[in-house]
């Protein structure tokens, strides 16, 4: 990444870096024969932690992904899709650090 560039969302992943270390999967408790309070005990038992967003279940799980390093992501202008789409308000909420910057889109957690 050219740093002379970086922008201030750019700034605060680096500083942050929460989205490439974290794995959030999305579940419903209608796919399992099991309660979600049943669900969520067992997946917080496994390391996840887990929040509900509406009646969908949210599975987070620390796994850092390999591409990153101390500067930040080692394949940044060749990232996947994914990763250029993502939106961290979306899934972190008030924990991701481009939540108070003006005009970003609020939580939806
Ligand atoms: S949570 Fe927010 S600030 Fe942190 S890495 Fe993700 S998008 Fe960037
Ligand atoms: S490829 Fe880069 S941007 Fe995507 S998760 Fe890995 S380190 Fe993060």
């Amino acid at each position: 990444m050219d740093t002379d560039k970086i922008t201030e969302k750019q700034k605060l992943c680096v500083s942050c870096m929460k989205c490439c270390r974290e794995v959030g999967i999305y579940t419903h408790p209608d796919m399992y024969v099991n309660t979600a309070e049943e669900l969520i005990h067992f997946y917080e038992a496994r390391g996840f932690s887990v929040e509900r967003s509406g009646d969908m279940l949210v599975l987070s799980l620390r796994h850092s992904c390999p591409h990153l390093t101390a500067a930040g992501c080692d394949i940044y202008e060749k990232r996947p899709q994914v990763c250029k789409d993502y939106s961290g308000p979306a899934d972190f909420g008030s924990s991701c650090l481009w939540a108070n910057l003006p005009g970003e889109k609020k939580s939806n957690r």
